[in-house]
């Protein structure tokens, strides 16, 4: 039988280059090993969202992108988080046998006081417990993540054993899948790629718009005139170059170190081949978005999948903590 893998992402609106060559193209090839299920988590979302204007339209964008990439909603259960409220029951019954401790010495969450004084949340005290919840409710196994997140996979793996431990094993102890993401860096060279700096490019733009973005790109700032000799190795352009024209690197390298080529038309030829990568996935999205309801119906059946096996869990969790259920008054003492 196939491992269930379980993992959840921000609603984050339209995918950039860095999230679809990580997390994305990932979620796509562990569908041929594992039974997957991806959760959008917005309630996730709301501890550290400003406003809630644009979350419809930000899952909407993201999930788009998720089944133009490959992502298989016959294979793997795509699905929002609010939509299984059992998660929040989950949720609160995991946050009576977590010790406050235990989440006051998570590093993200000293990080999160420190980025947002003005609005430490009671969520953000208790996202990992949330978190816990999501790949519990599941009985996820497998968990993708990255090294940074190592520790909040420790952390639910206490939580799940500590509630195995008082009540009775009802959950897997989830295991880590530890994915080495490429470091897409954004186009000032510097931060990760991302929405929040500005300094991303997403896959499903215009051929026009990823020319104009690439343009802006940092290249190697010790090359001031066309007639310099420059260092690909330093070059965050020739980083991109590595993953969109992987057949001319080389030819690139040694034109860029004779400055045989100048900057403008290496980053032609850059806007050229990631415009030639994504003409598959950009094809297929516009076809998915040209379905009416696609998406609509890709998250309800998702949902009801979902919360077919998140019934079946609140269930065996009540019987073995020996809680009173609302089936039990039927039944004469
Ligand atoms: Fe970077 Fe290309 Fe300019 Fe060389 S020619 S410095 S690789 S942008």
């Amino acid at each position: 039988m196939r491992k269930r893998v379980f993992s959840g992402a921000r609603p984050t609106g339209r995918q950039h280059i860095g999230n679809y060559l990580g997390a994305v193209q990932n979620y796509v090839a562990l569908q041929d090993e594992y039974d997957c299920v991806y959760c959008v988590v917005d309630i996730h979302a709301l501890t550290t969202l400003e406003d809630t204007e644009s979350i419809r339209e930000d899952i909407y964008e993201m999930v788009l992108d998720w089944l133009a990439a490959g992502i298989d909603p016959q294979k793997s259960i795509v699905f929002v988080q609010s939509h299984v409220p059992q998660v929040m029951e989950l949720h609160t019954l995991f946050s009576m046998v977590t010790p406050l401790s235990w989440l006051l010495r998570v590093p993200t969450f000293k990080e999160k006081v420190k980025m947002q004084p003005d609005n430490v949340n009671y969520g953000l005290v208790g996202y990992p417990v949330l978190m816990t919840a999501d790949i519990a409710l599941y009985k996820g196994e497998v968990v993708p993540v990255g090294e940074d997140q190592l520790p909040h996979l420790e952390l639910a793996r206490e939580i799940v054993r500590r509630f195995n431990g008082l009540f009775g094993s009802v959950f897997p102890e989830p295991q880590a899948k530890l994915t080495n993401f490429p470091l897409v860096l954004g186009l000032d060279g510097v931060q990760k790629m991302s929405k929040s700096y500005d300094n991303h490019i997403e896959v499903s733009a215009s051929h026009q718009a990823v020319a104009k973005r690439v343009m802006t790109a940092v290249t190697d700032p010790a090359r001031k005139y066309r007639a310099d000799p420059g260092h690909p190795e330093i070059c965050n352009v020739f980083r991109l170059h590595n993953f969109f024209t992987q057949a001319r690197v080389e030819e690139i390298a040694a034109a860029c170190r004779s400055a045989e080529i100048g900057c403008v038309d290496c980053k032609r030829i850059l806007a050229e081949g990631i415009n030639s990568s994504l003409k598959p996935f950009r094809e297929k999205r516009a076809s998915l978005a040209s379905r009416p309801g696609y998406v609509n119906q890709v998250l309800a059946d998702g949902a009801s999948r979902a919360e077919a096996i998140a019934e079946e869990t609140i269930k065996e969790v009540k019987e073995t903590m020996k809680l009173l259920q609302r089936a039990d008054l039927e039944r004469p003492r």
